[in-house]
């Protein structure tokens, strides 16, 4: 999927993920995309925000805590989607069903779910 540039403008968002595997709720880890564990997919590293420190790593979609709050943070305004977040990740949902809630309306395309601030997401992993 094509990742549009929609401004110049850097962004930093945070929606807010709720995962559900079997109908109990698990964590979403802290560090994803900062952790080099949690770090799987490189493919839009150029999208990440100014990097203070030489040699510094982030991937422009990555968490803090375990909170589940995304921080989209990108040197420019680009639609990032949830299967952005799940590459970056490595969470592999391959022969799980999955079904989403974006702001209490059933996502059909979790995948191609544009991310937005302040957006509540549901991910429910059968
Ligand atoms: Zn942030």
């Amino acid at each position: 999927m094509p990742h549009h540039i929609l401004s110049n403008e850097p962004m930093h968002i945070h929606p807010e993920l709720t995962l559900f595997y079997r109908g109990q709720q698990v964590e979403v880890p802290e560090n994803i995309g900062i952790d080099p564990n949690l770090y799987a997919y490189h493919g839009l590293d150029r999208f990440s925000g100014d990097m203070d420190e030489p040699g510094a790593r982030l991937a422009p979609i990555h968490t803090h805590d375990s909170s589940g709050r995304l921080h989209v943070e990108a040197s420019k305004t680009v639609d990032f989607t949830l299967n952005d977040f799940f590459k970056i990740w490595g969470l592999n949902l391959r022969g799980h069903s999955i079904r989403c809630i974006a702001d209490g309306i059933p996502v059909r395309n979790y995948r191609g779910l544009k991310l937005e601030d302040g957006q509540q997401i549901a991910v429910y992993i059968d």
